[in-house]
């Protein structure tokens, strides 16, 4: 299968089961307390909480089907935020900024029996992944920890059933887990309820035990594809739990994850090499354009360590991160979210800015990064045709970002290498990060990385210290601005210069001062 025959196997597979396959929401997401889409699930929240019925036959461009069961594959952003998947892109092979995330949903109708049954005839017989090479996480609270409600014994039993047709032990395949990684919630109150993961065993042999071991433990060689998220509770202000008269699911499966292990896997039945969500030919165009652009060849290495890389994980690492940011900042901008100072926006610049930074590492010339708009629409155009639609803007807009950060970034660079040369075991001063963020544009984080490289860290404190004192200055030459503008006539003009002072560069003078 390629991946889009993955992806469309899927969708397929749920609307056979009387889904309404529904078009992706935006990345800008709806909720205010949000910065990115991150889960399938965000759009559908206002029917988790009662405030909108099931009515997904009606939502425009969707196969109609039933109302109360949907499917989709959402684009997620994991970075900045609550969950903040950024320093691990590149560094390893199965986070990303962004991400499709396959998700089949139950508004009051089906529940644990249909959906954990159904997601197993999918990816054991449909998709043909080894039984024996699955674990199923179920919910079991803590209750030194104070974890709410009970052990999930209704999934378990489910569960038990599956892998005992298989003639597997359940007591090998079924692995525990507490609040952390098994139960879910909005927020402090609201529908919430457990949760259960399948995991994939990408051990070389097929060793249970060993696998079993991996189960949550951060191993490339064991990971987590799908969460299944049974809503059954509504947690009360007084920290109590509910049950919820109508049980909803939510489920999500990383689509990167399945396609990855599908090919360096050739098709689940060779698991000797190394798994990684970038064989899938998803990536392929990406990775083919930056190999023509920088004359290197990726070897697919991935580093144990941060600092002190060899030559080759240097290259392979910029590969990934090149690939995965100028997917998300081409979604991103494809869905409105430009590059920019505050939120959001800057979260999307300081994604551009680092691809910038590591496509210097492999020696791409300046302007490149709008290069990389071209192989994101052809590997994702046909599934969110605003990538289509928008390509002239997201490469107009790279450029101009480019343009304006490329001008401070080698300068940035020389002034970081000359003042740390000396530096052993201590912090990089937060006075040098500061000046690299206000005048050479670096954002904290690729100051950051930079010193982690060489093995150092920054001292944030007095950088943010300074960053404080900064926003003082900027707010009252704000004030003064205003000011003059009241006692001068027309206000407009001004005020726009002095709310540019904000964030220019050079805060010591005002502009209308
Ligand atoms: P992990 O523990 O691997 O970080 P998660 O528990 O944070 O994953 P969920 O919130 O349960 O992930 O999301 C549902 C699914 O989305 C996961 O099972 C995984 O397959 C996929 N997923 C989550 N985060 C990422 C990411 N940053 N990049 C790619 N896929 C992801
Ligand atoms: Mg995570
Ligand atoms: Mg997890
Ligand atoms: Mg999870």
């Amino acid at each position: 299968m390629t991946s889009a025959e993955i992806r469309q196997s899927f969708l397929d597979f749920f609307a056979r089961h009387g889904h309404t396959i529904v078009p992706s929401a935006s990345l800008l997401p709806d909720s205010p307390g949000l910065l990115f889409t991150n889960a399938g699930m965000n759009q559908f929240v206002p029917i988790f909480l009662g405030d909108r019925a099931p009515d997904v036959a009606s939502w425009a461009g969707a196969l109609p089907a039933k109302n109360t069961r949907a499917a989709d594959t959402q684009k997620c952003i994991r970075a900045g935020g609550k969950h903040n998947d950024l320093e691990d892109v590149g560094y390893d092979t199965y986070h990303h900024t962004m991400f499709e995330m396959l998700g089949n949903w139950s508004f009051g109708d089906y529940f644990k029996q249909d959906s954990l049954t159904w997601g197993w005839e999918l990816i054991t017989k449909v998709w043909g992944i080894p039984a024996k090479r699955l674990f199923a996480t179920v919910y079991a609270p803590d209750k030194t920890k104070g974890d709410p409600s009970d052990f999930d014994q209704e999934a378990y039993d489910i569960w038990a059933g599956l892998f005992r047709a298989e003639g597997l032990d359940p007591a090998v395949h079924i692995v525990n887990g507490n609040k952390k990684d098994n139960f879910w919630m909005m927020g402090d109150t609201g529908p919430c309820g457990p949760c259960s993961e399948i995991h994939f065993n990408l051990l070389p042999s097929d060793d249970e035990s060993a696998g079993r071991q991996l189960v949550n433990a951060s191993s490339p060689r064991c990971i987590e594809i799908w969460n299944h998220v049974f809503i059954q509770f509504n947690a009360n202000a007084d920290g109590t739990f509910s049950p919820l008269a109508a049980k909803h699911v939510d489920t999500g499966m990383g689509f990167e994850r399945v396609a990855g292990i599908y090919a360096t896997t050739n098709g689940f039945t060779d698991f000797t090499k190394d798994p990684s969500n970038y064989a899938a030919d998803v990536f392929a165009p990406s990775f083919r354009k930056i190999a023509e652009l920088s004359g290197h060849t990726y070897h697919a290495t991935v580093p144990t360590k941060r600092e002190g890389l060899t030559e080759q994980e240097n290259i392979d690492v910029a590969f990934r991160v090149l690939a995965d940011h100028a997917r998300c900042v081409s979604c991103a901008i494809a869905d409105s979210i430009l590059p920019g100072n505050e939120g959001r926006n800057y979260v999307i610049r300081r994604i551009l800015r680092r691809g910038i930074l590591y496509g210097k590492k492999l020696g791409l010339a300046p302007g490149f990064f709008e290069q990389l708009v071209a192989p994101v629409v052809e590997s994702l155009g046909a599934v969110f045709p605003e990538l289509v639609s928008q390509q002239e803007v997201i490469r107009r807009v790279i450029r101009g970002e480019e343009e304006s950060f490329g001008r401070t970034l080698d300068r940035g660079l020389s002034i970081f290498n000359s003042q740390t040369a000396h530096l052993t075991a201590v912090a990089v001063p937060g006075a040098l990060a500061f000046e690299l963020y206000d005048t050479y544009g670096f954002p904290l984080d690729m100051t950051q990385l930079l010193a982690t490289e060489r093995g150092l860290t920054v001292d944030t404190g007095e950088f943010e210290r300074l960053m404080g004192q900064q926003r003082e200055r900027a707010r009252a030459a704000h004030k003064k601005d205003i000011l003059v503008a009241a006692t001068e006539g027309d206000a407009s003009e001004i005020f726009e210069a002095s709310l540019f002072t904000g964030y220019v560069v050079d805060t010591e003078k005002p502009v209308a001062a």
